[in-house]
């Protein structure tokens, strides 16, 4: 899965999935755009640039709050600047705000379908014109399995995510003549910090629902994110992959 020297930039990624993915990518030889969206806070970003110096790679930390367009400009401009082209997009960032749809609060709709769904919109239009000029690129966006199957609590979430499915899929068309793959990866429950605001509950009865008997890591998702980033996958464009343990088929 030989990615070297293709600058990739990973919003959302001072932890968690994104945080995997940047350091998988750094060990196998990739360019790093560690990103991360509050002024004040680059400390976890500048602790991943450190671990992937420590693998031999290159790397900066950006800050660019995604739901910005003017702060995503400069993101792609920085990263220019740093290291010339850009390769590869993962479209990561993502935060939930779960409740009943009788409960959730217009704020609480607006700021997922902001970070999740118009975040992409806004990097991908930002870095697509860079790829087009290039005539080369990949752009992987991480869905959910809840944008397939829907999720009761997550109207705001589900919904974002679906976005972010056919977002997917209309781009990868519009994108394709010019040698720019556009794809999705659709986790399932993964142990992060997201999911470790659920009840034990809440995680014995999903568990239940997981053919594989397990939550995922952030490894699974990020293996898979890797094989979408290199040559393996050049021929895959509009595809969604589950990485959820069979919770979904
Ligand atoms: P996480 O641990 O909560 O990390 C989310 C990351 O996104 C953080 O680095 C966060 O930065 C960043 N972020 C939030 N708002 C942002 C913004 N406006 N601009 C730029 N970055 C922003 O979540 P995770 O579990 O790793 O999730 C990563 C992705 O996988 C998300 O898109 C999520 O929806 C998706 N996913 C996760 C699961 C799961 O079970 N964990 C399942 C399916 C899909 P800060 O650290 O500064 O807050």
């Amino acid at each position: 899965m030989q990615i070297e020297d293709k600058v990739a930039i990973i919003t959302g990624s001072s932890r968690g999935i994104g945080r995997e993915i940047a350091l998988k990518f750094a060990a196998n030889g990739a360019k790093i755009v560690v990103n991360y969206p509050v002024d004040g806070e680059a400390e976890n970003a500048e602790a991943v640039v450190d671990e992937i110096k420590d693998l031999s790679a290159e790397a900066i930390a950006v800050k660019a709050d995604v739901t910005d367009s003017e702060e995503v400009t400069a993101l792609i401009k920085e990263t220019r600047k740093e290291f010339d082209k850009i390769d590869i997009l993962v479209n990561n960032a993502g935060i939930t705000r779960d409740k009943l749809l009788m409960r959730m609060r217009e704020k609480d709709w607006d700021s997922v379908l902001d970070v999740n769904l118009k975040g992409a919109f806004n990097t991908t239009k930002a870095v697509s014109r860079v790829m087009m000029k290039q005539r080369e690129g990949t752009i992987i966006n991480i869905a959910s399995v809840v944008g397939l199957m829907g999720n009761a609590g997550q109207a705001n979430y589900s919904a974002s995510k679906a976005g972010l499915i056919g977002f997917t899929k209309s781009v990868a068309r519009e994108m394709a003549k010019r040698n720019i793959t556009v794809n999705a990866v659709a986790p399932g429950f993964i142990e992060t910090a997201m999911t470790d605001e659920l009840s034990d509950d809440v995680i014995e009865e999903m568990t239940a629902n997981i053919p594989l008997e397990d939550l995922g890591q952030p490894e699974d998702v990020a293996d898979t994110v890797l094989f979408l980033a290199s040559d393996a996958a050049k021929y895959i464009t509009g595809e969604v992959i589950r990485v959820d343990g069979g919770m979904a088929m």
